[in-house]
């Protein structure tokens, strides 16, 4: 969805919509695969003020995620504010930029005449993404000796090891 801004009224515009589980994908490069596991709800109100544009809302979904600890699929639920000032800019070529963070810096949705709502919300999916999904905070993982799954199985290094002794101690026996 875009937005004119010379559309908008004083008193601003608020937005309501949906996007697929799909629509994500199609805008990720292959390194960032981010699937969607419900539609992302979006409520949105554009502000016109004197010297820049007010976005205030929110967005509501949930992401299916791979931990990094036992490599289960999970399921994490979003619902995140949005609250983005797009300023008014000097220049004539670019009247407005978006007040972020360099490092979040990204005026692909934002050309000066239309907003493009749609790159803003896939924007605020990929910042609300985790660096190191985690299924619960507690995970305890995958255990490195055995390979068992710590959240449903006990861990059977010790048995392995108990087992292998016996057999060592018996082949002792058998040379005998
Ligand atoms: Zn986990
Ligand atoms: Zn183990």
């Amino acid at each position: 969805m875009k937005v004119r801004v010379d559309e908008l009224p004083d008193v601003g515009r608020v937005i309501h919509f949906h996007k697929a589980e799909a629509w994500l994908a199609s805008l990720t490069e292959n390194d960032r695969e981010i699937t969607l596991a419900k539609p992302v709800e979006v409520d949105l109100e554009l502000i016109p003020e004197a010297d820049s544009i007010k976005l205030k809302g929110h967005l509501r979904g949930a992401l299916q995620l791979v931990c990094s600890r036992c490599l289960q699929e999970f399921v994490l639920d979003l619902d995140e504010t949005i609250d983005l000032t797009l300023l008014r800019h000097p220049s004539a070529d670019a009247p407005y930029e978006i007040d972020l963070r360099p490092e979040d810096l990204d005026t692909e949705f934002f050309d000066g005449v239309t907003i493009d709502v749609d790159l803003i919300v896939a924007e605020q999916i990929f910042l609300a993404l985790p660096q190191r999904p985690l299924c619960k905070t507690d995970c305890a993982g995958i255990c490195s000796g055995c390979g068992a799954d710590l959240n449903r199985e006990t861990c059977r290094c010790e048995k392995i090891d108990r087992i292998s002794a016996f057999d060592a101690l018996r082949s002792v026996k058998i040379e005998h």
